[in-house]
């Protein structure tokens, strides 16, 4: 996202280094932006876990995640080995405070033999009840003194609701000034997300129409196959309102929804951001019953595999309340968006995995073709496809070619894969070179993310409040329960899913 590409000697000191995510995510990134050439000449890597490891056993580790993951494909040993002799390991406790000592003396010793000052980035790939106690610590220990080349990494969950993300703030705000703190939400840095701001700005087409005279209604569906898999123990306490609603699909909606920022800068971007938070509706205890939807998958047949419901994955309460589906109707009361629906959904276990953004165009005013002609007519909907499938689509109607006057639906497409031959990179890739280089347009500011959790506690709160007695209320392979079908058809609508590329739904 960044305009500019001179990365300062950098050192990363990955907290949970021994992790999945920095195997899965982290390492792969850095080493792709290492193969691209965007990493400094001087650069390191201090991975750090409580794992006794030597720093050979725990490049071992790391070379095997970017072989596993990296969408390059498995390292060569030409270009692995001058990654790997930047990378080195420190068995660590978080909680103990004479480990950042330690690490305070490697970037000192780095500092010496490059000559320079280093611009020095935490990043803390651990579980978020460890993001308090090496946020003090970090501070306390003073290695993030200053201000303009100290960075602090968070990873997602940013809290678990608005008092405890409020709490996060603050304790970061005592420690770090806001222009050293990356919230991550990996779905910013995707390259169809970021996309999204180009087509809508860099476009004077789409302006005029963007508004409540023109959009119908918009819906954000973020659908995953998979199950939960091993991971109940954290999704039990997280379901998917906190897990994605808060979060990605929030972004995705502010995306779609902010007003043209002044200027492309970090502070603007997400001013218009919280702008749109700000003025969505808040839930009544009655708009939750009207409004929203909450679903748990049982078990079902996926491409000929039988698979478990939510309640029968390893090690997952079997009476549990946890919502693996949720479906919400909002509103954003201001101008441009009064009266204009909003429908987000996302789930665990459905049909397909797809990540789509549908913005339905009002109908013409006055139809002049005769009804038979219009048979397969439908409204103009622009459809923004993030994965798997990573397009833009405008839906327009056509006459058939022929001698009778028939008309259907085309597709006017932009396909990355056919239009780009440079491969997209991860969104990780984009969100660390970013923070390499200072720039946190695509990173959620505080009063963002406490603007997402306000707007979320009533759902929250009421679904907590009261066990469904209806659980498991989908099986898996469905698009989720039946009741989110109906809350968006009572408004004459059905969500929309994107073919499959042979035809299949
Ligand atoms: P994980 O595989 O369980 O790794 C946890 C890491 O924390 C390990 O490296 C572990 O190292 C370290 N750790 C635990 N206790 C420690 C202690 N007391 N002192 C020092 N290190 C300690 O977790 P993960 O999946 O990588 O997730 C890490 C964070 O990323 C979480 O906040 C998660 O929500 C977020 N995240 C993960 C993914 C993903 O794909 N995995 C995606 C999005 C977000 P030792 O065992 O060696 O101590």
């Amino acid at each position: 996202m960044s305009l500019t590409s001179q990365a300062q000697p950098t050192i990363f000191v990955i907290f949970g280094g021994t992790g999945d995510l920095n195997a899965r995510k982290l390492a792969p990134a850095l080493y792709n932006l290492f193969l691209e050439g965007w990493l400094p000449e001087q650069f390191a890597i201090i991975g750090t876990g409580r794992t006794a490891l030597s720093d050979d056993d725990f490049r071992g580790r790391i070379l095997d995640g970017i072989n596993q993951f990296s969408r390059s494909g498995k390292a060569n040993a030409e270009s692995w080995k001058p990654f790997a002799e930047h990378v080195v390991y420190q068995a660590a406790d978080v909680k103990d405070a004479a480990a950042y000592q330690q690490f305070d003396k490697r970037i000192k010793a780095y500092q010496q033999e490059w000559g320079t000052p280093v611009n020095v980035i935490y990043y803390l790939a651990v579980a978020p009840e460890f993001f308090p106690i090496i946020a003090e610590n970090i501070a306390h220990n003073g290695l993030a003194a200053d201000p303009e080349r100290t960075r602090i990494v968070i990873e997602k969950p940013f809290g678990h609701d608005l008092e405890s993300s409020r709490e996060l703030n603050q304790l970061l705000a005592r420690n770090f000034s806001e222009q050293q703190i990356y919230r991550i939400d990996h779905y910013l840095g995707k390259e169809t997300v970021q996309n999204i701001m180009a087509f809508r700005f860099a476009n004077a087409l789409f302006e005029p129409l963007w508004n409540r005279n023109y959009i119908e209604h918009v819906q954000i569906s973020v659908t995953e196959q998979l199950g939960v898999g091993e991971r109940s123990g954290y999704y039990d306490g997280a379901g998917a309102l906190r897990d994605m609603i808060q979060n990605h699909l929030l972004q995705l909606l502010c995306l779609v929804a902010m007003e043209p920022p002044i200027n492309f800068t970090a502070d603007d971007v997400r001013n218009r951001k919280v702008d749109v938070l700000r003025a969505m509706r808040r839930f009544s205890p009655e708009d939750v019953r009207e409004s929203t939807v909450r679903g748990q998958y049982g078990s079902g047949w996926i491409e000929g595999q039988q698979v478990p419901g939510y309640r029968e994955e390893p090690g997952a309460n079997p009476t549990s309340n946890a919502e693996t589906f949720a479906a919400v109707k909002f509103f954003v009361d201001n101008w441009r968006w009064q009266g204009v629906p909003f429908y987000l959904r996302t789930g665990k276990r459905l049909h397909r995995s797809s990540s789509v953004i549908t913005i339905q165009f009002k109908d013409v005013p006055h139809c002049i073709f005769p009804p038979e002609t219009a048979e397969n007519w439908q409204q103009n909907r622009l459809i923004i496809s993030i994965q798997p499938e990573m397009s833009i689509r405008l839906q327009v109607q056509a006459k058939r070619p022929g001698l009778d006057l028939m008309l259907n639906t085309v597709d006017m497409v932009f396909d990355y894969k056919g239009t780009y031959t440079t491969e997209a990179p991860e969104a990780y890739e984009t969100l660390l070179l970013d923070t390499m280089l200072g720039d946190q347009t695509l990173f959620m500011r505080g009063d963002q993310v406490e603007a997402a959790w306000d707007l979320i506690m009533p759902i929250l709160n009421a679904w907590q409040g009261r066990t469904s007695q209806s659980f498991p209320n989908y099986s898996a392979d469905s698009w989720g329960p039946e009741l989110a079908e109906a809350l968006i058809a009572r408004d004459g609508y059905h969500w929309f899913t994107l073919p499959l590329n042979n035809g299949k739904k």
